[in-house]
């Protein structure tokens, strides 16, 4: 199964991910993290299928996806 993982200090609550998502698995929460941003949260992550949309969308690099224990850095900085 994919590993998706969500670095919620990292979010700024853009809800990009929210809107790329195919499998419509993503949400905001209804929590702050620290810079005082709903963050974004997985909420059904056994239908995620593992195709980096949010990973590759999110523009605070807040989102890892692992798909077959092999981690994918787009954005090796
Ligand atoms: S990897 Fe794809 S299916 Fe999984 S949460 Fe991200 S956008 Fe959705
Ligand atoms: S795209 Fe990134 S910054 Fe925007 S809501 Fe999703 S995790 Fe947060």
């Amino acid at each position: 199964m994919p590993r998706v993982s969500i670095e919620k200090d990292r979010c700024k609550g853009c809800e990009l991910c929210v809107e790329a998502c195919p499998q419509h698995i993503l949400e905001m929460s209804d929590k702050i993290n620290a810079q005082g941003y709903f963050y974004a949260r997985v909420f059904d992550r056994p239908r995620c299928i593992g195709c980096r949309l949010c990973a590759i969308i999110c523009p605070d690099i807040a989102i890892e996806v692992g798909v077959n224990a092999v981690q994918y850095d787009y954005f090796p900085y």
